[in-house]
Formats: C-alpha cells, structure tokens, sequence
C-alpha cells in the first residue's frame, strides 16, 4: 500500500477568485498565488507525488515555468493522475482538511468532494473533504491565509 501526505498554504488577497477542489468558493477575496491558487488541490496533488514516490508539485509542475502561470489546477491533478497512470497507480482514496475562518463551506463540501472524485475518476465515497475553521488564530483565522491537508492513498492498477 501507498499513502502520501500533502500540505498547502496561500495568502488571502482581495481582487482574486478563491478556489477549493477547482469549485469557485469567493469571488471577491483569493488565494495570492503564480497558480491559480487552488491550496486544496496542491495538497492533493502533493500527497498523490508524496505516495508514488515523485517527489512534490513543484518538481513536477515548477512555478518558475511559465506555462504554470495562472494555471488551472485541475488540469495540474489531472496530468498528475497521468503520471501516476504511467507508473501503473491510481488514487483510491482521499481524505482532505480545508482550514479556512471565511467563507463557511457548509454547503460547499458535498459540491468540492464530487468535483475532485470527478477528477480522479472516482466514486464520490472514496473522497472526503472536511472544512474547519481556525477558531480566530494565526493567519487563517484572521482570514489572511486558506490552508488544506491532504492524505492519499494509491492502489496499483492491474
Ligand atoms: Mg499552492
């Protein structure tokens, strides 16, 4: 078995779209970022490279190159399930933590969680997504920062 772990962390600035899981979450206050920010994605595609072996997001997508300029990180989970194709794995499971103070996600996360299982080609049980907020400490609970966690687990396809 094959379980990787991922991490990821943006500043929150106005003028720019917030993005969880490729779903618009704000419109009016965004992740700071060269991608398009998407912190849940990046610890999903973090842990999906933590489990293979590959290393992390900015070996295999470098923030420096810049066709990752603005990119659209579902494109980036989608090339990273590629990857993974070619080494004979596949996602089978998720489990994610979203920290965010505002806005509440409540409603989001059943939307957020189809999405990704969209994404991975998976059934909608095999992806977890759940949202805390930080009680009002540190940067995410003055509303300055989103941060997400991820944990995955790859299966070999046979
Ligand atoms: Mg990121």
């Amino acid at each position: 078995m094959r379980i990787g772990i991922g991490r990821d962390f943006h500043r929150l600035v106005d003028g720019r779209k917030l993005l969880l899981g490729g779903v618009l979450v704000d419109e009016e206050r965004g992740a700071a970022a060269h991608s398009d920010g998407d912190a849940l994605l990046h610890a999903i595609i973090d842990a999906m490279f933590g489990a293979a072996g590959l290393g992390d997001i900015g070996d295999n997508f470098p923030d420096t190159d810049p066709q990752y300029k603005g990119a659209d990180s579902r494109k980036l989970l989608r090339h990273a399930v590629a990857l993974l194709a070619e080494r004979k794995l596949r996602v089978a499971q998720v489990d994610a933590n979203i920290m965010l103070e505002r806005p509440k996600l409540g409603g989001l996360k059943p939307v957020i969680r189809q999405a990704i299982a969209k994404d991975l080609d998976l059934l909608v049980y095999q992806v977890n997504v759940k949202a805390k907020t930080n009680e009002g400490m540190d940067a995410v609970g003055r509303g300055e920062a989103v941060a997400a966690e991820a944990i995955v687990v790859l299966e070999e396809i046979s």
